[in-house]
């Protein structure tokens, strides 16, 4: 099997979500990958890393961290694994239900689990309370 991997770790901060994503997309783009395809993880991963910085964390502390682990299996399996250590998530068949939100007055719409679905071929998601939460994203 031939195999390849990426991490980054990083304050859970806005500021941080261009260059994850920069770099996550431009990890996948020695793929074989139509352009579409490429946008569509991105688009994903975007929904996930801003899920872990807007949800997570309650107050904003340098310790607040995000990881997030891009994966290539036999050259189409795509792997994305975005962790937070925060709060966790109570529910999580109710937490990707279409336009759920905890938090409507910040203008959320409640659709990040939802478009991540749409995007992805698979997602998986783990959370414990006050331990973290993990989001598998595939896409072969
Ligand atoms: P939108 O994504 O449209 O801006 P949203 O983030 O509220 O709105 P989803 O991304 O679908 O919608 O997430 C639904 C809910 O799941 C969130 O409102 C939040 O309560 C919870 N949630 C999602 N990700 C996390 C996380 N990493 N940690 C804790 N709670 C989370
Ligand atoms: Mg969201």
């Amino acid at each position: 099997m031939n195999e390849n991997y990426i991490k980054i770790e990083s304050k859970a901060d806005i500021s941080n979500i261009a260059p994850i994503r920069l770099c996550i997309t431009t990890f996948f783009s020695n793929l074989d990958i139509h352009i579409d395809e490429l946008m569509d993880v991105k688009t994903a991963l975007s929904e996930a890393i801003t899920n872990a910085i807007d949800h997570a964390y309650d107050t904003d502390n340098i310790k607040n961290k995000i990881q997030v682990e891009a994966s290539i299996k036999d050259n189409e399996i795509m792997n994305i694994i975005v962790k937070d250590f925060g709060k966790g998530i109570e529910d999580i068949s109710l937490a990707m239900t279409p336009a759920y939100t905890t938090k409507p007055e910040n203008e959320h719409a409640g659709m990040g689990f939802t478009i991540m679905e749409s995007f992805m071929d698979e997602v998986i998601v783990d959370s414990k309370i006050n331990e973290g939460t993990s989001i598998l994203l595939t896409k072969r």
